[in-house]
């Protein structure tokens, strides 16, 4: 092997910078990761608060992702499970959906067995069977529609779509019109029905813990911001300039690259409230889902459904907003209070934080499943990584940050053009 001494940097240390530095590794290099924030982990961090542990954004592993599979260990991060149903509320009264001693693969036949038309529930069969055959590249082929006209087109009642569909996708895709594509429906509801979403009993952050854990030979800069790249120069905020051979930018490259200026991304943005309560009104982890047309709260969940390592003296509830509100904080915190109040019955809420995402996920048409290492090279010196690249899911900013690496292992090695994850 050649050049192993060369001097490879990573920019970004959330999930597919760290997957990146991983690979790396595993062909012998030692890279550093220049990190702009305090920690790892970039958009999968949590925090301590009053004895809770509060992740950034409500948010969960799918145990199908094919890539998570591969670069997480599941066994170590004491995973716990959410129920494979929704509890639906409506006009202040609640309906539980699902059969929690089922796989999720059961969970809509069931959910439509209660509230869907005898049509909806041969539907769903349909979908079931169509999305359970279809092969994840075969999926990211296909010709693009929103997620509402596909669910009109496969012949959803308006019912259905509005009761479940709506609240129960926008909460994942972060956005209220189901304007997403069609591939990332067709993809998410398909990895639903073959695994489970989970959480880590440490809280979402062990993900990235654990992946900067098991970097032996990466060096990490914390709270060091990037300015500019520029071939084989790095310019810090503070004016420091670093020497590289190569550099991964794991994050927006437009800001930092000159003739990538005018490309920005477009962001979907999200607020996640935590909330304290005496009790919870749904036992099981099941979530939340409200199906008001009105309501400002699409999604909650009680995070003290399922085991966790640090626990306050009570309930700790998060309530996901992913309308856009001209509210500031304690107008909004106000609102959110009411509507817990009117439409779930929990009177007892108490504030204790919000985080505002205001890029929480890349608005992005032409969704893409994977990359090959070559797409990922910008310039001869430069390669990029992030979910921007592929679609918002973990699944693929580990993809991006697995094939950046390849690229650079693949020019350092003369030609060898490896990907390692095949759909
Ligand atoms: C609220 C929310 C809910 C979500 N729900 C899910 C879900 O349920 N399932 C799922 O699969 N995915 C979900 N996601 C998406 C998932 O978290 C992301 O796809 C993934 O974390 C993206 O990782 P990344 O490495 O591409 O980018 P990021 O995590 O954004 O990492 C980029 C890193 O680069 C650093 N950085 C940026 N600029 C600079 C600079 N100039 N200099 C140095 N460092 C810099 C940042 O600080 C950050 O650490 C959710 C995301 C959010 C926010």
């Amino acid at each position: 092997m050649k050049n192993k001494s060369s001097i490879i940097h990573i920019i970004g240390a959330g999930i597919s910078g760290l997957i990146a530095a991983r690979v790396l590794e595993n062909y012998g290099y030692k890279p550093t990761i220049i990190e702009g924030s305090y920690s790892v982990g970039g958009r999968v961090k949590s925090d301590l608060v009053e004895g809770y542990t509060l992740d950034r954004g409500f948010q969960v592993l799918l145990t199908s992702y094919p890539a998570a599979k591969k670069y997480i260990n599941f066994e170590t991060l004491k995973l716990q499970k959410l129920l494979p149903g929704a509890v639906i509320f409506k006009k202040g009264k609640s309906q539980t959906i699902g059969d929690p001693l089922r796989s999720f693969s059961l969970l809509f036949p069931t959910l439509f067995s209660s509230i869907g038309t005898f049509s909806d529930k041969i539907k769903i069969l349909k979908l079931n069977i169509l999305l359970n055959k279809k092969r994840i590249d075969t999926i990211f082929k296909e010709d693009e529609k929103t997620t509402l006209q596909y669910l009109i087109d496969f012949g959803f009642s308006e019912a259905i779509i509005q009761l479940f569909f709506k609240p129960f996708f926008s909460g994942i895709f972060l956005e209220p019109n189901l304007d997403t594509s069609s591939r990332m429906f067709e993809f998410i509801y398909k990895m639903f029905g073959e695994g489970l979403a989970v959480l880590p009993k440490d809280g979402i952050q062990a993900i990235s813990n654990q992946l900067k854990d098991n970097l032996k030979n990466t060096k990490i800069l914390l709270n060091s911001k990037v300015e500019s790249v520029k071939n084989k120069l790095i310019i810090l905020k503070d004016g420091t300039e670093i020497e590289s051979d190569f550099t991964i930018i794991a994050t927006e490259a437009s800001p930092l690259v000159t003739n990538l200026k005018n490309q920005e991304n477009i962001w979907k943005t999200c607020d996640t409230l935590y909330f304290e309560t005496s009790k919870r009104i749904i036992s099981r982890p099941l979530i939340g889902l409200i199906s008001e047309e009105n309501s400002l709260i699409n999604n909650l969940f009680y995070h003290t459904s399922v085991k966790t390592t640090t626990k306050g003296d009570h309930e700790l509830l998060s309530v996901t907003v992913v309308k856009k509100h001209q509210l500031n904080e304690k107008d909004l915190i106000k609102k959110i209070r009411e509507e817990l109040l009117q439409l779930c019955n929990i009177s007892d809420a108490k504030f204790l934080k919000r985080y505002q995402i205001k890029k929480a996920l890349p608005k992005l048409s032409n969704l893409q499943y994977e990359i090959s290492s070559t797409e990922t090279k910008l310039t001869s010196s430069l390669f990029l990584a992030g979910d921007q690249l592929l679609n918002g899911s973990l699944n693929a900013a580990i993809i991006s940050g697995e094939r950046a690496a390849m690229g650079v292992i693949g020019t350092l090695q003369e030609g060898l053009i490896v990907d390692e994850l095949s759909s």
